[in-house]
């Protein structure tokens, strides 16, 4: 395969769904929207100041619920007060149904009952989760894996977008076993978790999840572990999450095409390749950066992105490539976006996407950043496009890695 970053302009087309989101987030989250929302929460908190101190004037000792059933709201009432009293201690590990401490077996599932307070907090879970891709040949060099046989199978680029498709599927599975594993292990009642903790647990079935309380960085991913600081409001971790996410996951699709296209088996050597090819360059870079930017945004809400990581890598450069050059790189990092997309959706559902949003607008304090939106490009590259795109940072990537071994092996 031939060609340069310039040819790929013509592979360009609309991201009509970006479009669409941003246009939608134009005309829901005015600022006049934003101003509403906190009145609601205000009143909201109001009632709830209204209705406790209703409850203080309900002699709950004395309301027999069969008997008065007409009066639903006193028997409620009555129900909510009585729990500090007989507050279950038990649940059922099968079905997460709640029983009180003299209980010892679920009637409905048979298994003996479990002791709330021995429950798993997601944030403590450990996981080791794992992505395979087996060749014929397994490299224990980078010598051996950056040979001149390869990089000739590298630049020819026998690779096709249906490939590309299987890749995604493959990494899509390889995850929801991931998942399913974490759960069953640690007897997780999926339903009983808040959003946070669901994306944490989603999180895990993809890398190791750290907590980190000092430095300024919100988070950021390393080989195989996110850090995350937890002094963060809940919505920009669940933001942080996806962002370090996405990260992760152009590594890991990228890995699994260099596998492929070697008939390797993947390893810490891939895997170290792929880190220095997605940060050895600043046109790597950006790629990298603006596709995890926009998987944010396409999780959460276009407006209060954050692109400082971008723009710091642009100011850096003093005029290394052209302006048209840096958009190629944002439809790239689009097209990345897409898929990383896919893959996240495939776990992380409609419902639980409307509660990421409903969390932010909880949390965020500020306006939302219109001009940054006219900034978005909107453009993905055709099946063409991408695939050369592809080639041109794995064959770039790995010519240069090949004379560069020492700094692969202070990765490794
Ligand atoms: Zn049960
Ligand atoms: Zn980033």
């Amino acid at each position: 395969m031939t060609g340069n970053i310039n040819d790929l302009s013509r592979y360009s087309q609309y991201d009509t769904e970006k479009l669409d989101l941003i246009k939608e987030v134009l005309r829901e989250f005015k600022p006049i929207d934003m101003v509403k929302c906190y009145c609601r929460e205000i009143s909201f908190d109001e009632d709830a100041i209204l209705e406790s101190s209703m409850d203080m004037d309900i002699d709950d000792d004395k309301v027999p619920m069969e008997s008065r059933p007409g009066e639903l709201r006193e028997i409620r009432k009555s129900v909510l007060k009585v729990i500090p009293f007989s507050e279950p201690e038990k649940y059922c590990p099968e079905c997460g149904r709640e029983y009180p401490k003299e209980e010892v077996v679920c009637p409905d599932c048979l298994v003996h009952l479990k002791k709330i307070s021995d429950k798993v907090d997601v944030c403590d879970i450990k996981s080791e989760p794992k992505f395979i891709f087996n060749g014929q040949n397994s490299y224990e060099s980078f010598e051996d894996l950056l040979n001149k046989g390869n990089l000739l199978k590298i630049n020819e680029f026998d690779f096709t977008i249906d490939d590309y498709q299987i890749i995604l599927h493959d990494i899509k599975s390889q995850a929801f076993l991931n998942f399913n594993k974490l759960v069953k292990e640690n007897e997780i009642d999926f339903d009983e978790l808040d959003i946070l903790e669901k994306i944490i647990l989603f999180a895990k079935s993809f890398v190791k999840v750290d907590y980190k309380s000092s430095g300024s960085q919100l988070g950021y991913f390393e080989s195989d572990v996110i850090s995350i600081d937890d002094r963060q409001t809940d919505s920009l971790q669940i933001t942080t999450l996806i962002h370090e996410l996405s990260h992760f996951l152009i590594q890991e699709i990228l890995i699994h095409i260099l596998c492929k296209l070697l008939d390797a088996t993947r390893n810490s050597l891939t895997e170290s390749l792929l880190t220095f090819i997605l940060s050895y360059a600043h046109f790597t870079q950006l790629i990298d950066e603006y596709a995890a930017h926009n998987v944010e945004g396409r999780f959460t809400i276009f407006g209060f992105q954050d692109y400082s990581s971008f723009t710091q890598i642009e100011q850096s450069m003093d005029g290394e490539m052209t302006a048209e050059e840096i958009e190629i790189t944002k439809s790239i990092g689009n097209t990345f976006a897409l898929s990383i997309k896919e893959i996240l959706e495939s776990l992380i559902d409609r419902q639980m996407r409307e509660e990421i949003k409903e969390q932010f607008l909880k949390d965020v304090m500020e306006r939302p950043n219109y001009r940054a939106l006219e900034m978005e490009n909107c453009q993905i590259l055709n099946d063409e496009g991408f695939i050369k795109a592809i080639w041109l940072i794995l064959n770039d990537g790995c010519e240069v890695a090949a004379s560069n071994i020492d700094k692969l092996l202070s990765i490794l």
